[in-house]
């Protein structure tokens, strides 16, 4: 089977042992050779600095490193800093987000969509980052229509934005018919799968509900039934994940993006299956 490239995403440790577990993880998932590793941002920048310290980690062991950047509630000074700061330190690929803002914070800052944030980019820093957007193949919980959110991710693509990265899913059709959909708007860029392999149901049924990332009746159902029984819960996980993985790469996905929660083992147990090595 072919094997499209893959990439990995970390969110930034709170703790000493936390970075150190996450460093032991990364070691691990170096060895597949990914394009890169993504760090997600607190919306408001309330990772800011742990976010910025993992990505100069990444930097110094030699691999691409990729911050996201999420907009809501920041300023335009705020954001051109960072910015200036990832470009003189070699990073050359940004994930750009509007981000949701935090409960309590009251103002939404000087950008209100992503699309404002990736031509703020360019105007700063022109050609330097390769960047990155989110895109939602069960359509993003706050839009206003299904029409509108592939035009609301248009505008983002005609701001700059070189490739995507989606919300994760576990239903290749609606990927598939995403992309189907942008083609006809003239979108041309890859649109990489955001891949959530299942290691605790509990948490990932909350995910899902905040994020409108849709978990099938039948694997909710069957979960369910697992109770407690972590093992058998992930073994089903690497299952359906690994299954649904070889139907997006028949289909000509361009790449598998891992949420990984900052473990290796459920993203590694997927991509053996698939024939990394
Ligand atoms: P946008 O593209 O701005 O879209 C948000 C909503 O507004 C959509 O409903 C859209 O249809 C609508 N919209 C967009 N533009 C317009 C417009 N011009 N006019 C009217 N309506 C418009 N969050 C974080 O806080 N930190 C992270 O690190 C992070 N990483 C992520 C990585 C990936 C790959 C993904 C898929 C999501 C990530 N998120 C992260 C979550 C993301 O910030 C949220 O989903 C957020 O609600 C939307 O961000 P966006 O960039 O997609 O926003």
């Amino acid at each position: 089977m072919n094997k499209p490239h893959i990439s990995f995403e970390f969110f930034p440790p709170q703790t000493p042992e936390g970075a150190e577990k996450l460093t032991a993880a990364r070691k691990r998932l170096a060895a597949l050779k990914p394009e890169f590793f993504s760090v997600t941002f607190g919306a408001g920048g309330s990772t800011q600095d742990r976010t910025l310290d993992t990505i100069r980690h990444i930097h110094a062991e030699g691999y691409q490193a990729a911050p996201h950047l999420s907009c809501v509630g920041s300023t335009r000074d705020n954001i051109g800093a960072l910015l200036h700061t990832y470009k003189d330190l070699g990073i050359k690929r940004i994930v750009a987000l509007r981000g949701d803002l935090p409960s309590g914070m009251a103002s939404i800052g000087e950008f209100q969509y992503a699309n404002e944030l990736v031509s703020y980019i360019r105007a700063e820093t022109g050609e330097h980052f390769h960047i990155e957007v989110a895109a939602y193949p069960e359509f993003h919980p706050q839009a206003n229509s299904a029409r509108d959110d592939l035009l609301n991710f248009k505008r983002k693509v005609d701001a700059g934005a070189d490739s995507a990265i989606t919300q994760y899913f576990y239903n290749a059709d609606a990927y598939f018919r995403f992309v189907e959909e942008i083609r006809k708007l003239g979108v041309t860029i890859p649109v990489v799968p955001g891949i959530m392999p299942i290691v605790r149901y509990s948490q990932l049924a909350r995910f899902s509900d905040t994020c409108g990332a849709e978990i099938p009746r039948w694997m909710r159902k069957t979960m369910e039934s697992y109770g407690d029984d972590v093992e058998s819960v992930q073994a089903f996980g690497c299952d359906v994940v690994t299954r649904m993985c070889e139907k997006l790469i028949a289909g000509g996905a361009p790449g598998l993006h891992f949420y990984t929660l900052n473990q290796a083992n459920a993203s590694l147990q997927i991509l053996e299956r698939l024939g990394y090595r």
